[in-house]
Parts: C-alpha cells; structure tokens; sequence
C-alpha cells in the first residue's frame, strides 16, 4: 500500500544538527522515496492550520510559538505503508515514555521538543500536504 506522508523536522531537530540524522533514518527504509523537501520559516498562519486540532489546549500557544522560532526541514514521503512508517520511527508523543532506537526516544526529553512531526493518518496526510505543499500532483 503506496502511500503520501507529511514529515516535519522541527526547529530542535534543525538547531540541535539532527536533520542529517533523521534523513538518514527515513532514507534508510527500504523503497520509501523522499519526493519535496525544504528548509522553511513557518508562518502563524501555516501554523494554526497545522495545529487546529489542538487550539484551546495548554500547550497550543507554547507549542505554536516553539514550532514559529526558528527553520524547520518540511518534506514529503512516499512509500510503503509510510504513514504509520515514519509515526513508528519517531515513537510516541513523550520522548520519555519512546523507546531507544526510534527518534524521539534517542534524543528527546521535552514533549513539546520532540523533534518530529509526522501525519497520523491518511486523512491528516491529506490535509497537511495541502498546506505545507499545495503544489504537489
Ligand atoms: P504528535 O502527533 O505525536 O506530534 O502529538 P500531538 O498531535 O498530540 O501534539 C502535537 C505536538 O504538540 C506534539 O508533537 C508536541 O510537540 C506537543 N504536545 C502534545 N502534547 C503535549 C503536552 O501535553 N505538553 C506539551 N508541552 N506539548 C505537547
Ligand atoms: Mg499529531
């Protein structure tokens, strides 16, 4: 099952030189194909569709405001059941509670910095790749 996914490297992963790190990772799976990639300065406006889920909650404004400070490496992922793929190589939402051996479980301590954004299914792939890259067949 072919797939599309929305990957972010966030602005942790960008200043902490991680982004090399977790390519590779992502490279490294058999048949899946990086197809766009940028390094980008994300907008609040880009940011509320982003998160739109999450507006309300306590961590959305640190979280916007985390995710707004610095570049972030936005790429698209093609490839074998990649949704679930990538979700699995960076582990759960709390860096803590990830298992060594996946991304966020490697290098992360902090829920809000964790690295990683992914899309969690194809509704949100599809959603997501019209904002970050609407240009895309
Ligand atoms: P994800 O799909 O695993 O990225 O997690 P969510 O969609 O639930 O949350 C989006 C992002 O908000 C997460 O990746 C974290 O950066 C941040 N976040 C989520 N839950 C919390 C929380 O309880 N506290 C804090 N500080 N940040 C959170
Ligand atoms: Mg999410």
């Amino acid at each position: 099952m072919t797939q599309r996914t929305l990957v972010l490297l966030k602005p942790d992963a960008v200043r902490r030189k991680l982004v090399g790190e977790i390519l590779g990772r992502i490279e490294a799976k058999a048949g899946w194909t990086i197809s766009a990639l940028e390094l980008r300065t994300l907008d609040q406006e880009t940011l509320e569709q982003h998160y739109g889920e999450h507006k309300g909650k306590p961590f959305y404004e640190p979280l916007v405001a985390f995710m707004a400070s610095g570049p972030v490496v936005a790429l698209v992922v093609d490839g074998e059941r990649v949704i679930e793929g990538v979700r699995q190589l960076a582990g759960p939402t709390d860096p803590i509670a990830a298992a060594p051996g996946s991304i966020r479980g490697d290098f992360g301590t902090i829920v809000r910095e964790n690295l990683i954004h992914a899309s969690d299914s194809e509704e949100s792939a599809i959603r997501e790749l019209k904002i970050f890259f609407p240009g895309l067949s």
